[in-house]
C-alpha cells in the first residue's frame, strides 16, 4: 500500500470523528467507503444485522454534496436513523406512507430546495405516480437500497416493491450504488447483483465476517411443549443468574400469538419482569414493550417474529426459540442479537417433528389460507430444510453457518463451545459414517413408513416403529405389520428423530393436510429397496432429557 492510500485513510478517520464521532472505521467499512468514493462506486456489503452497515452509505452521503437516496423497506429504522443523523448535524428526512400529507409536502419542498444530505424513502413510495420523475431532479450522488436481499426470491424476506428498484436505477443512473444486506447465501447475492443490474465483476463485494463466536449455540430435538418450556427456563435461568440482579436479558421467540402470552405468564411466575410481543397488540402497546425493553425496565421479552427490527440492546445474554423459524437467515439474524457487547451469550433452538408438520401447512396455505405457487412452497420448504439440517448438524454449528452462508475465510474448525463441539468432545468421534448395521436401521423405518399409508402422523409411526401396543396403534391396524416393533431397541424419542432426519434427507415427504403424514418419497423408497445408498446421518444415540423443574 502506497504512501497516498494511506494518506487517504487517515483523512477518511479524521472525517469520521468529526462528523460522526466514531474513533475509526472497521477494515471492510473502510473497504466499502473507498470503493464507493474513490473506486467503482458500487459495492454490495453483506454484515450481520448490528455489524455497522448503515455507515457505508451514510458516510459518503455526508460528504458528497447534493442528497443521497436511501431506499429502506423498515419505517422503524428510518425514522432511529433519520434522528440520530439530525442529532449529529447532518440533514436527513424520511418519505413513506405514514407521513401525513401535509408533513409530506413540507418535507418535499425541503427536499428539493436541496436542505437534505440523504432522504430515505420506503419502497412503496417509489410506485406513486411521479416520485422517480422527481427524485431524478435531484441527481442523486449516491443511491443504497438497505435490506437489498428483499429484492431475492430466494431469500427469506422476498418483498415485491422491491423489484422495482431496478427500474428506479436506471432512471436515476447515479453514479454510485451501494447495496446492503444480512444474507449473503451466495444464491441471494446473484440475484441482487442481477436484479439491481449491477454487473458481478464490476461490483465490489465486501463479505463481513459472518461469524459470532461468543455466541454458545446449541439445537435440541424435542416435542413435547412441557420439555421444551424447561429447556427455555434452565437456558434464562443459566444466562441471567437469577430473577433478582439480571446480568442482562433474553428473548423468547415464540411461533403463535397465543404461546407468547402463556410462555410470558410462566417467565412471570419465575420473577423475571417480562412482556410479551406480537403483532396483535395495538401499535402503543408494542412501543411500550419496545421502549421498557430498551430502557432496561424488563429482563425478558416472549415475541413473535414482529420484536426486532431496531433492537438495539447489546446485553442481551440469550435468545431461545421454543419454536423454530422458517429458515437459517431468519434464525442467525434473531439469534445474533445476543450478545452484542462481545460477552459470552447464549442461543437455544427447540424444535421437534410437530414442527415439521406445522410448518408444511404454513407453507402450503399461507398464513391466511391463500393457495401457495408452487415454486414459492418449495423455495421455502427447502429453507425450513435446512433450518433442520443446522439442527442436527453433525458437526460445529458455527462453521455450518459459515458454510451456509458462503463465508468460508472464518470457518473455526470447530469453535468449541456449541453442543456439537462439546458432544464430540465428548464422545471423542469425528462425524459419524454409516455402516451395515446402520443402514438397515434406515431401511426397516423406511419399511415403517411405507407400510402406514399415510394413516397416521410421525408420533404414531414412531410408536409402531417401537412397539407400543395401545388402543390407537390397534385402531390404526398398525399392531398387526410386520414393521410393528421392528426396531424396538430404540427409544421413541430416538426414532422420532430419526424420522425427522430422513425427511431433511427427502426421503421422507409429509402431507400437507390438517394431520400432517409422513409417507416416502420416490427417493425413500429407492434406499428402502438397497437401491440406493443410505446418506442420513443416524440421532446421537444419547436423548437428551429435558431439565427438571426447578
Ligand atoms: P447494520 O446496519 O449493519 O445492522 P448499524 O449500521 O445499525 O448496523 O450499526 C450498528 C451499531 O454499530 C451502531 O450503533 C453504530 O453506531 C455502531 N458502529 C458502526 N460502525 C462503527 C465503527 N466503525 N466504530 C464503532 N461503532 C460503530
Ligand atoms: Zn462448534
Amino acid at each position: 500500500r502506497d504512501d497516498a492510500a494511506r494518506g487517504r485513510d487517515d483523512d477518511l478517520d479524521r472525517q469520521l470523528s468529526e462528523r460522526f464521532g466514531l474513533p475509526s472505521f472497521r477494515p471492510w467499512q473502510r473497504e466499502a467507503v473507498a470503493e464507493i468514493l474513490h473506486g467503482s462506486g458500487r459495492c454490495l456489503v453483506l454484515a450481520p444485522t448490528g455489524g455497522g452497515k448503515s455507515l457505508c452509505y451514510q458516510f459518503p452521503a455526508s460528504v458528497l454534496g447534493g442528497t443521497s437516496i436511501v431506499i429502506s423497506p423498515l419505517i422503524a429504522l428510518m425514522e432511529d436513523q433519520v434522528r440520530s443523523l439530525n442529532d449529529r448535524g447532518i440533514p436527513a428526512t424520511y418519505l413513506a406512507s405514514t407521513v401525513d400529507a401535509d408533513e409530506r409536502r413540507a418535507r418535499e419542498r425541503d427536499l428539493f430546495a436541496g436542505k437534505f444530505a440523504l432522504v430515505y424513502i420506503a419502497p412503496e413510495r417509489l410506485a406513486a405516480p411521479g416520485v422517480v420523475e422527481k427524485l431524478a431532479r435531484l441527481r442523486p450522488p449516491l443511491v443504497a437500497i438497505d435490506e437489498a436481499h428483499c429484492i431475492s426470491q430466494w431469500g427469506h424476506d422476498f418483498r415485491p416493491d422491491y423489484l422495482r428498484i431496478g427500474e428506479v436505477l436506471r432512471a436515476l443512473a447515479p453514479p454510485r450504488v451501494v447495496a446492503c444486506t444480512a444474507t449473503a447465501t451466495p444464491a441471494v447475492r446473484a440475484e441482487i447483483l442481477e436484479k439491481l443490474g449491477l454487473p458481478d465483476g464490476e461490483t465490489k463485494v465486501v463479505l463481513r465476517g459472518f461469524a459470532r463466536p461468543n455466541l454458545h449455540l446449541s439445537a435440541i430435538e424435542c416435542d413435547g411443549r412441557s420439555s421444551r418450556r424447561s429447556w427455555m427456563m434452565r437456558a434464562i435461568d443459566d444466562a441471567l443468574g437469577s430473577p433478582r440482579e439480571p446480568k442482562g436479558a433474553a428473548i423468547v421467540y415464540a411461533g403463535t400469538r397465543r404461546s407468547t402470552e402463556e410462555v410470558a405468564g410462566l417467565v412471570a411466575a419465575r420473577g423475571y419482569r417480562v412482556a410479551a410481543y406480537h403483532a396483535g397488540l395495538e401499535p402503543e402497546q408494542r412501543s411500550v414493550v419496545s421502549e421498557a425493553f430498551a430502557k432496561r425496565q424488563l429482563d425478558v421479552v416472549v415475541a413473535t417474529n414482529a420484536f426486532g427490527m431496531g433492537i438495539d440492546r447489546p446485553d442481551i445474554r440469550c435468545v431461545v426459540h421454543v419454536a423454530p423459524p422458517g429458515s437459517i437467515e431468519a434464525y442467525y439474524q434473531e439469534v445474533g442479537r445476543a450478545g452484542r457487547d462481545g460477552q459470552p451469550a447464549w442461543g437455544l433452538l427447540l424444535s421437534g417433528s410437530n414442527d415439521i408438520g406445522l410448518r408444511r401447512r404454513l407453507i402450503e396455505h399461507g398464513r391466511d389460507g391463500q393457495q401457495v405457487d408452487p415454486a414459492e412452497r418449495d423455495r421455502q420448504w427447502n429453507l425450513f430444510r435446512e433450518l433442520l439440517r443446522y439442527v442436527e448438524a453433525g458437526s460445529c454449528r458455527h462453521d455450518f453457518i459459515l458454510r451456509y452462508f458462503g463465508d468460508e475465510q472464518e470457518l473455526l474448525g470447530g469453535c468449541g463451545h456449541c453442543d456439537v463441539c462439546e458432544r464430540l468432545e465428548r464422545e471423542g468421534e469425528g462425524e459419524r459414517k454409516i455402516g451395515e448395521e446402520e443402514a438397515l436401521i434406515v431401511r426397516k423405518a423406511l419399511a415403517g413408513v411405507a407400510r402406514a399409508q399415510r394413516r397416521a402422523g410421525m408420533l404414531a409411526v414412531a410408536d409402531m416403529l417401537h412397539g407400543v401396543s395401545d388402543e390407537r396403534q390397534k385402531k390404526l391396524g398398525f399392531t398387526e405389520l410386520s414393521t410393528f416393533g421392528i426396531l424396538k431397541g430404540h427409544s421413541r424419542e430416538w426414532l422420532i428423530s430419526l424420522l425427522r432426519r430422513m425427511v431433511t434427507a427427502g426421503l421422507v415427504e409429509i402431507t400437507a393436510s390438517e394431520f400432517p403424514m409422513p409417507y416416502l418419497s420416490a427417493l425413500g423408497a429407492k434406499v428402502m429397496r438397497a437401491q440406493e445408498p443410505v446418506r442420513v446421518l443416524l440421532p446421537p444415540v444419547e436423548t437428551t432429557k429435558a431439565p427438571k423443574g426447578r
